[in-house]
């Protein structure tokens, strides 16, 4: 019999933004393809795990952080972001302030965490609830990919948790990212 030699990642990986932006419903569609419309916010610390069949030698299992009721602070402290490869920054697309807060997010993650070599731990940006059809980025004309190369994110996109829509390739160029950089 042929051995089978798989690699394994195990990451970790965080999910920020302010508070109601969607950050819960975008793991509980990734991970367990639902959604609810009713708000719910979450209380205490709270994890996903996701497993990717990579390609045929690789399998990645994601391990999700929701930031859970502390994005009220507006900060989180070292010990939650501690030894997490990635992470997704998330806005409402119908709430401009969410959007504001987004430098301030990034800030608090590299502030306290960079990666064993030294770099800032990849980080890709959710312009969550584009199924909405009102768009803060088209009305004050922001270039995002611009946006994105001055604050130092991967990459960014376009979501919804309710529609399903580019959660999974958010997450694929994040992984992408986090192996290139190993
Ligand atoms: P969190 O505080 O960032 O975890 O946000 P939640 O996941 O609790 O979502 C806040 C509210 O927004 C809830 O009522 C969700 O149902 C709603 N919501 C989340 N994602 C979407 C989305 O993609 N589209 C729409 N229309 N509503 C969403
Ligand atoms: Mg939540």
């Amino acid at each position: 019999m042929q051995k089978h030699s798989q690699k394994e990642h195990l990451y970790k990986l965080l999910v920020i933004g302010d508070l109601g932006v969607g950050k819960t419903s975008i793991i509980k569609r990734y991970v367990h393809q639902n959604f609810s419309p009713h708000y719910r916010a979450t209380i205490g610390v709270d994890f996903a795990l996701k497993v990717l069949n990579w390609d045929a030698e690789t399998v990645v299992r994601l391990q999700l952080w929701d930031i859970a009721g502390q994005e009220r602070f507006g900060n989180m402290t070292r010990v939650y972001y501690r030894e997490a490869m990635g992470a997704f920054i998330v806005f409402d697309v119908t709430r401009p302030a969410t959007f504001e807060a987004v430098t301030k997010w990034k800030e608090d993650l590299d502030s306290k965490l960079v990666l064993p070599n030294g770099k800032p731990v990849p980080a890709v940006l959710l312009a969550n609830k584009c199924d909405q059809g009102i768009d803060v980025l088209m009305n004050n004309g922001i270039k995002m990919d611009q946006f994105c190369k001055e604050n130092g994110f991967v990459g960014w996109f376009e979501t919804s948790a309710k529609e399903n829509i580019n959660i999974n390739e958010a997450s694929r160029c994040l992984v992408k990212h986090i192996i290139a950089s190993e």
